[in-house]
């Protein structure tokens, strides 16, 4: 059976350590969440990963949900009281507000929650990330009545929430959406349309379900103008709070997926089903964004996770497993063959994965430390900058950590060589669960189009401008400190290259789109390693402080230098690559007639 162990120590070190969260003190719930209570949540956390969530993962993989004629879904056994155990121990409101029974402390540490769940069971822990998606978007554009009727129940895990845009004909482009509003003399409207692929749609593991569902009130415009976000609950509450009858919306079918067969993904049919309108008319879109630019974060910390615990089993296996002898000479004579990890090619798969994992981790927790400000700094000028960050870096995360989040789990995977790809080992289900990542919560070529044609332009460029500022001047500081130059020097090349795409695109896009369009995918992840490559140079910095005060762990400490430099050496030299397809245009792409396909 796979192995997981969650990465609690590095979570520590870089919350501590790197971005010395102490500083973020004076907003509410930091000074709560000190270095003891982190510790201590984690650790708990950590404890119900591993012991109740892991053995999960394989089990409810092959026993998958399923769907009975009433409807009714039932999720694979030991689901249910699992969920209870995450309800009961507060896991869900560890950063939801104090008044709907929330703790109020760092949305920062949920974050860092939400990676260990997605590596010991990725099925499971999107009913609780849906759900927290679904939070967001109520107490930010829920009335008074809403919070008070949804909210506390979903904070204790007694009710979920989901999300409902996708119709058959509908995916990406949302504009095109048909289900139906229409409004009631008592202020309700009447849903009517189908929902497909909704994850988390219906189960057994909560007494009711929220669904917040895209919707066209009757008369709305076309397009994306004319979509409104509706509250539709599976069952509808009563005055005092009690659960009434059941509402006009049953779950058709659940699809037969590549992965995440522990989650339920569901056609959602919507027979004048009741629902209230949250946020204003015909501002759905806007209301949803709340919603996903939380859960886009959330699925690049999928993408992590999965790579994470494929490193892990991959490592352990490569220690193990006795094939071939040491380029060198043997290492283990007495043995029949020596374990793979002597080979540099398992080396190079094995580092690749390290490296990227422990910089994305950094990335993710920065930008969720952000996004703590974003939400609770009293200063306009730095919440606005927050905000900035949050935009500028939620697609990056999104696309590049899914993408490359794949990408090594099939590395990881190939450690195994043929023992990977069957079932036995585990490592399969992780290739098809991080598959979808790539998918949902927008396409990746939808985070890639974002970030070139919205947030590189948005505000004259003032959220790039200033990562380009803050990189710049994080360079500078460490410019007369030696042990740095080999981070520094080739985060510097990097920079130069992003700096030069951008201006590439800002001088040859706006006039040919196609060459935006082209260069894309390519520019976001020429980003992803810049990014990626900024982080290393901070944990590098942090490394190299523990090590000179002789404090902590030195043997982990010198291995962040070790992987810092392999990824300054072997991973971050392909911003060169990226930048050259990006300067190449859309002409060869785009140049064949679709008939030639
Ligand atoms: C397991 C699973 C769970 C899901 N969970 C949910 C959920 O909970 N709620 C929900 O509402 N939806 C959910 N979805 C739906 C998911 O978000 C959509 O599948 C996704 O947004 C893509 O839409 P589509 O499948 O219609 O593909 P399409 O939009 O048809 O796209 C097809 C291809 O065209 C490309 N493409 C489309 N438009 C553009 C463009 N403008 N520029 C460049 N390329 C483009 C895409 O990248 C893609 O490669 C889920 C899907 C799955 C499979």
């Amino acid at each position: 059976m796979p192995i997981y162990k969650a990465p609690v120590a590095d979570v520590l070190f870089l919350l501590s350590d790197v971005f010395q969260v102490g500083r973020y003190d004076n907003l509410p719930g930091f000074a709560d969440a000190s270095a003891d209570i982190r510790e201590a949540i984690l650790s708990e956390a950590a404890k119900f990963c591993e012991e109740v969530l892991t053995p999960l993962n394989r089990a409810g993989d092959r026993e998958g949900c399923r769907r009975h004629g009433d409807g009714s879904v039932t999720t694979p056994e030991g689901f249910k009281q699992a969920f209870k155990q995450y309800g009961d121990g507060g896991w869900m409101g560890i950063s939801a507000p104090v008044e709907f029974g929330g703790q109020g402390l760092p949305k920062t540490l949920t974050v860092a929650v939400n990676e260990m769940m997605g590596s010991a069971n990725m099925a499971f822990s999107m009913y609780a990330g849906l759900t927290q998606g679904a939070l967001a978007a109520l107490i930010l554009h829920g009335t008074s009545e809403q919070k008070a009727a949804y909210v506390p129940k979903m904070v204790a895990g007694r009710w979920t929430g989901t999300m409902n845009l996708t119709e058959p004909h509908c995916g990406t482009d949302l504009g095109l959406l048909r289900t139906k509003a229409v409004k009631q003399s008592n202020g309700s409207y009447t849903l009517t349309g189908t929902k497909i692929f909704i994850s988390a749609g219906e189960h057994d593991l909560s007494e009711n379900i929220v669904h917040l569902v895209l919707a066209r009130i009757e008369g709305a415009q076309p397009g994306v103008r004319g979509v409104s976000l509706f509250v539709v609950p599976k069952m509808l509450p009563n005055a005092d709070g009690s659960l009434g009858r059941r509402n006009d919306v049953v779950c058709g079918s659940i699809e037969e997926k590549m992965g995440i067969h522990g989650n339920a993904t569901c056609v959602m049919n919507y027979d004048g089903a009741i629902g209230w309108l949250i946020g204003e008319e015909n501002r759905g879109i806007n209301a949803m964004f709340t919603m996903m630019n939380g859960a886009r974060l959330g699925v690049g910390v999928q993408g992590l996770a999965l790579s994470e615990v494929a490193y892990q089993n991959a490592a352990a296996y490569a220690k193990d497993r006795l094939q071939g002898r040491a380029l060198t000479g043997a290492k283990f004579p007495n043995q029949a063959a020596d374990p793979i990890i002597v080979h540099p090619d398992v080396r190079r798969l094995l580092m690749t994965i390290r490296a990227f994992n422990e910089a994305a981790r950094a990335l993710i927790l920065w930008t969720a430390l952000q996004s703590d400000v974003a939400h609770h700094s009293g200063d306009d000028k730095v919440r606005q900058a927050a905000d900035d960050h949050m935009g500028l870096l939620t697609p990056v995360i999104k696309g590049v950590l899914t993408d490359v989040g794949f990408a090594n789990t099939v590395l990881a995977q190939q450690i195994y060589g043929g023992h990977g790809y069957i079932a036995e080992h585990g490592m399969e289900q992780f290739v098809r669960d991080a598959r979808i990542a790539m998918i949902y919560e927008g396409v990746n070529a939808i985070q890639a189009l974002d970030i070139v044609g919205r947030k590189l332009p948005k505000d004259g460029g003032r959220a790039l401008q200033a990562f380009f500022g803050e990189v710049s001047a994080y360079m500078k500081t460490q410019a007369a400190d030696e042990t740095m130059g080999p981070y520094i020097g080739p985060l510097a090349t990097a920079l130069g290259h992003l700096q030069q795409a951008t201006m590439w695109l800002m001088q040859n896009a706006l006039a040919k789109p196609d060459n935006a369009g082209a260069g894309a995918t390519d520019y976001m992840h020429l980003f992803g390693l810049v990014a990626l490559g900024y982080m290393w140079c901070r944990i590098v910095q942090a490394a190299n402080a523990k090590l000179a005060g002789g404090e902590g762990d030195a043997a982990r400490m010198k291995a962040k230098l070790v992987t810092g430099r392999f990824f300054m050496e072997r991973m971050l030299p392909e911003t060169a690559a990226h930048l050259a397809r990006i300067q190449s245009g859309a002409a060869s792409t785009m140049e064949l007639p679709a008939e030639a396909f």
